[in-house]
């Protein structure tokens, strides 16, 4: 049985991996498909869909688990929810299973008639992409919180200093006349 877990891993972090462990418990082989990715150097996305793929190819291969998810694909977003399912499928080798935490994801796989597995959580609270974006920025230790392979991607492109630039340009973006100067 083929599965597909879908997911933006901004970055791909040791949550990602446990939970690629144990769904490869479930299927015979996984589809990693990257979502939003026509999206980066936004601080929510900060890192493009090529320097994901590599993350998360590298992590796998390193794992040993690279021949079970033999496919890792972008998929960018569509605006419009309700043709999103066959968006996917078009761009996916057949999967029986898709595997995601996002409600809104779920609710949609299951109204186009594919089963959804919610994939278990790994402590949450410290395996989350908003709280690896946060230490990021504060510069606290976010290292410990991902693969290797993360942390060379992330260095190779400078992607601390990548997400301390966005923070400031945001920022920028959206002050309003009158307001303190940045
Ligand atoms: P994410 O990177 O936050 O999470 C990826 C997966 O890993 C999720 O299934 C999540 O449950 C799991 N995960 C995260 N932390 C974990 C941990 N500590 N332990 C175990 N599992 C953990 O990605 P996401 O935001 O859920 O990705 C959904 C994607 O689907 C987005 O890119 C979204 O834009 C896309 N989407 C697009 C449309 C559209 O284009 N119309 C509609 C719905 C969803």
């Amino acid at each position: 049985m083929m599965g597909l877990l879908i997911g933006r891993y901004q970055p791909f972090h040791k949550g990602h991996l446990e939970v690629i462990r144990s769904i490869l418990k479930e299927v015979d082989d996984l589809i990693i498909g990257i979502g939003s990715a026509q999206i980066s150097h936004t601080l929510d996305n900060p890192f493009t869909a090529g320097e994901r793929m590599t993350m998360i190819s590298s992590a796998l291969r390193d794992e040993g688990l690279a021949g079970r998810c033999p496919f890792i694909i972008p998929i960018p977003d569509l605006w419009n929810n309700a043709l999103w399912v066959n968006h996917v499928k078009s761009l996916t080798p057949r999967f029986e299973v898709a595997y995601t935490g996002n409600p809104l994801a779920q609710r949609l796989f299951r109204e186009g008639g594919v089963e959804v597995g919610v994939p278990p959580l790994f402590d949450r609270v410290k395996f989350s992409g908003t709280e690896i974006r946060r230490r990021m920025l504060r510069g606290d230790d976010w290292e410990s919180l991902v693969p290797v392979q993360t942390i060379a991607v992330v260095k190779g492109v400078r992607g601390v200093e990548r997400i301390r630039d966005i923070s400031r340009s945001e920022k920028i973006t959206f002050l309003e006349p009158g307001d303190a100067s940045p």
